[in-house]
């Protein structure tokens, strides 16, 4: 096959030019992504040689090599991973899978400063990509493991690619950069540089399961005959980390650091976490884990291909990404490394689900990452408040399916609300603050805030001055028909026949009730009659106080918004 050149999808295209032009200050990261990349396809072929026993792949060494060459000024990623096949190279690489990229790049186009534009970009995180912050091409040479014939794949990152087989090339990967001129200003290093490529992998590659290797200082001239005499031990190549599992450490071993950069390699998100969970169990049933609470939701959290779940050891091995069974649904946002210790290493999915230990598991760090929640919310505000206003759509999913933790997120929950424009309430703020004689929690959900201000069903609250929680996410609707009370108080629709405040007035107000009752029955009736099939009644109301009439629901009757979903949903 000759050698075939590729236009890039536009928004790689987009994203390259915005690597070439680098505004991401913090250009060693680079060395960080091809490192990740390399420690996933490492962790890949020993699986596939795992399941399949037929595979011809060599899997006795894996590990990662860096090599550099000060003259030449390249830079050179290799490991002996799984490889891409030629079709892979030009799906994986030439184009962007993230279906947030888009509107990533949008937002990127509006960014009014370096900054923002900085943030916006640590939150996307670019992986393979960030090469060209510090090269002016990047050539890639792989094999897939078990095939033939490999696959070389050069760009300079403008426009197109260029793809082409290569006969003899060795199994796995090797990202070769050809680096760009050094520049103090833009804080552009020399990543020929040994310390500097030693301090890069120690700062943010230190806990990768597989050796980063070296080969050792070139020696200077003189010194050649008498390295040779020393023989093997010269040159042999050095270990840059440590491969130390974070989760089995003690926590004052180890930094903040660390446990966000552990956070970015499985997460692939280039900002800090909002929280690192760490837990220990012993005894029978040995485990670790290391949740992390992302800082912001990504784009696709509520899309279909969304892949949940933790990162999953036994004994130190890691035996697969995205998890399901460790963690519910409700809580897909959360990161992290669960190892355990008396799994097999054969383990499938199928198992997982039913096994009793992961049941256990899942139960523990459920109540964990509920508990820590809670924490953050009596502690840390404003972690808290960010957090809700990221996941918290997500995280109310559980009222529906965890019968368990119901009360557990009710508690930890917080809700847009009349009291104040800006501030979500609890609900126990909600029950702190109910007026006198007001028995029940009041909410109203809707499409939007100003689409239930606007209702007519809150002006007789707003007249008492009670308080209504303005529900406007969609989950909203369906957890409010099976979540009863909180704290012994009931939680009532204001747009449902049963919130009447009339069980709330006071004596005179039931007596001069009464008596227009009575003063307006025959038009009652009348409307009644007239109205026939459209309604089931027309009733005085007591919850007006500027409309002339609304409409409202019985009150086990679905609500007109959750009505709407239903038919969305084709039902
Ligand atoms: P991400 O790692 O978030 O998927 P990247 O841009 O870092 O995104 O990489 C894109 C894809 O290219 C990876 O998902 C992987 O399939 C493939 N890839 C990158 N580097 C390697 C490698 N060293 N070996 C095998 N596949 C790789
Ligand atoms: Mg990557």
């Amino acid at each position: 096959m000759p050698t075939e050149t590729f236009e890039f999808q536009v928004e790689a295209r987009q994203l390259l030019q915005m690597m070439i032009h680098s505004i991401y200050s913090n250009k060693d990261v680079f060395l960080r992504e091809l490192i990740s990349n390399a420690s996933d396809a490492l962790d890949k072929l020993r699986l596939e040689a795992l399941r399949d026993e037929s595979l011809d792949a060599d899997v006795s060494d894996l590990h990662i090599a860096i090599e550099t060459d000060g003259e030449a000024r390249t830079l050179t990623v290799r490991d002996n991973g799984i490889g891409m096949s030629h079709d892979e190279v030009v799906q994986l690489i030439g184009t962007i899978a993230n279906s947030g990229t888009a509107k990533f790049l949008q937002e990127l186009k509006q960014a009014k400063d370096a900054a923002t534009a900085e943030g916006l970009i640590g939150q996307f995180g670019v992986g393979f990509y960030a090469a060209f912050m510090v090269a002016d091409e990047v050539t890639l040479v792989t094999r897939r493991a078990g095939q033939s014939e490999g696959t070389r794949w050069s760009s300079t990152g403008e426009g197109t690619y260029t793809v082409e087989p290569v006969e003899d090339a060795p199994q796995g990967t090797a990202v070769t950069l050809r680096l760009k001129p050094v520049d103090q200003e833009d804080q552009l290093f020399d990543y020929t540089s040994r310390w500097k490529i030693k301090e890069i992998v120690k700062r943010y590659s230190d806990f990768i399961t597989w050796p980063v290797r070296m080969a050792p200082e070139a020696p200077a001239d003189g010194e050649r005959a008498e390295d040779a005499e020393d023989g093997k031990a010269a040159a042999e190549p050095e270990t840059l980390n440590s491969m130390k599992a974070l989760w089995a450490r003690s926590r004052d071993e180890v930094s903040d650091e660390e446990y966000h950069e552990l956070y970015k390699h499985i997460s692939h998100d280039w900002s800090d976490p909002l929280e690192t969970l760490r837990m220990q169990a012993e005894g029978t049933f040995e485990y670790q884990a290391l949740l992390f609470l992302p800082s912001r939701a990504p784009q696709d959290l509520f899309a279909r291909e969304h892949r949940r779940g933790v990162q999953l050891y036994v004994k130190r091995v890691f035996i697969m990404d995205h998890c399901e069974a460790l963690l519910p649904e409700y809580l897909r946002f959360v990161k992290g490394v669960v190892d355990a210790q008396d799994l097999s290493l054969n383990v499938s999915r199928e198992i997982l689900q039913q096994d009793r230990q992961i049941q256990l598991m899942h139960r523990r760090l459920v109540k964990k990452v509920l508990s820590t929640i809670k924490e953050m919310m009596a502690q840390r505000p404003e972690n808290y408040a960010t957090f809700w206003r990221e996941f918290g759509r997500v995280v109310k999913e559980g009222l529906l399916s965890d019968h368990e933790n119901r009360d557990a997120i009710l508690r930890i929950a917080s809700f847009p609300t009349t009291h104040d424009q800006e501030k979500p309430a609890t609900l126990q703020q909600y029950v702190e603050r109910m007026k006198e004689g007001q028995e029940h929690i009041y909410f109203m959900t809707g499409e939007s805030r100003t689409a239930i201000e606007n209702s007519p069903h809150m002006e007789a609250f707003r007249d008492k001055g009670y308080e209504v929680l303005l529900l406007t996410d969609p989950v909203d609707e369906v957890w409010v028909e099976t979540v009863p009370e909180f704290d012994g108080k009931e939680l009532r629709s204001i747009a449902k026949g049963e919130a009447d405040l009339a069980k709330e007035e006071s004596e005179e107000d039931k007596a001069e009730r009464a008596k227009r009752q009575e003063d307006f029955a025959g038009l009652l009736s009348w409307m009644t009659e007239r109205l026939g099939d459209e309604v089931k009644e027309v009733r005085l109301s007591s919850r007006l106080t500027v409309s002339p009439a609304c409409v409202v629901s019985d009150t086990d009757d679905v609500t007109p918004a959750l009505r709407n979903m239903y038919r969305a949903m084709g039902q």
